[in-house]
């Protein structure tokens, strides 16, 4: 075990630096050392809280190595604070690796929670949906990314994932291909000065970004899941029956037809189709009339 070592996995803000909680504060002012993905960064939201620490770079590339030697210092007693850029730790950045090698190490890991893009997005989007399936970044080649959205098309929860800004238009129109005209909650600079929030169907939110002069900023975009078809009441059956038998389609074209329109069996569609053409005492003789009704 650690001797009274911890480590601490400390949320810090998004964007707006009143977010840092009390707690944070008070963890990041009392630790032995902060292990920052950017020790400069951090150095800002210090000094905001008059916070002065020893830091050590924890950073992708160099997890390794950085692990080994915040390890060390825990088993020597030290308490020890994770942070990352911006957001929660270990969600799409290097944190987890240090918190497995530390679970490993037989060290007490704590979360400090706090702001996470993904969550405040999820927070104001305003989908009904059971739940939603959080993706990270999406990749970034074209065949890959595609390839993933066509994976989780028919999922019945909604999708969340972070994109740049360079890649928001290309993914938003492979949104469009392979999901078609889906709902969109898209979160651009969350809690900071430009925050924004676009909601629509994906080929509006697509043609909003694609009429700005440049994109920037930080994205956050969430996809409604896939809705269930409205059931077609039998009204809308009839009727459809009536207006082709009046335009002269035979019974059979007919229940071909309104089949392929409104997605139902044609089974159905024949039974309605029998009573629209006054045959109800074929309903029994199956298809073979179907198939020689003109
Ligand atoms: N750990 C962070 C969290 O909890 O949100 C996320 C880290 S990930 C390396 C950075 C990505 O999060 C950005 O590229 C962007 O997609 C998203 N992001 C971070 N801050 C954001 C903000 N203020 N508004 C929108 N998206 C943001």
């Amino acid at each position: 075990m650690s001797g009274n070592g911890e480590l601490y996995i400390v949320a810090t803000p998004i964007g707006n630096l009143d977010d840092l909680s009390p707690r944070a504060v008070g963890i990041l002012a009392e630790v032995d050392l902060i292990a920052a993905e950017d020790t400069r960064h951090t150095r800002k939201l210090l000094t905001r809280f008059g916070i002065k620490a020893e830091m050590i770079s924890y950073f992708r590339g160099r997890e390794a190595e950085r692990s080994a030697a915040i390890i060390a210092r825990i088993h020597r007693g030290g308490r020890v604070a994770l942070v990352s850029d911006a957001g929660t730790p270990g969600i799409s950045d290097p944190g987890w690796f240090l918190v497995d090698q530390a679970l490993i190490a037989g060290i007490r890991v704590i979360p400090v929670p706090g702001p996470c893009a993904a969550a405040a997005l999820v927070s104001v989007a305003g989908f009904a949906g059971p739940g939603f399936l959080f993706l990270g970044f999406l990749p970034p080649k074209k065949k890959a990314r595609c390839d993933l959205l066509s994976a989780w098309r028919d999922f019945d929860h909604d999708l969340l994932f972070y994109e740049s800004p360079r890649r928001i238009i290309g993914t938003l129109a492979d949104i469009i291909t392979v999901m078609g005209e889906r709902r969109l909650a898209i979160g651009r600079e969350l809690t900071k000065l430009n925050e924004e929030i676009i909601r629509g169907p994906a080929p509006v939110v697509l043609d909003d970004l694609v009429a700005r002069p440049a994109i920037k900023g930080e994205f956050v975009v969430m996809v409604e899941h896939r809705q269930a078809p409205v059931p077609v009441d039998d009204e809308t059956v009839f009727c459809r029956l009536r207006d082709l038998r009046g335009k002269g389609y035979s019974l059979k074209d007919s229940v071909a037809e309104v089949s392929r329109e409104l997605k139902i069996g044609k089974k159905k569609v024949y039974g309605a189709a029998l009573v629209v053409w006054d045959k109800k005492g074929l309903m029994a003789a199956g298809t073979q009339e179907e198939d020689n009704e003109n």
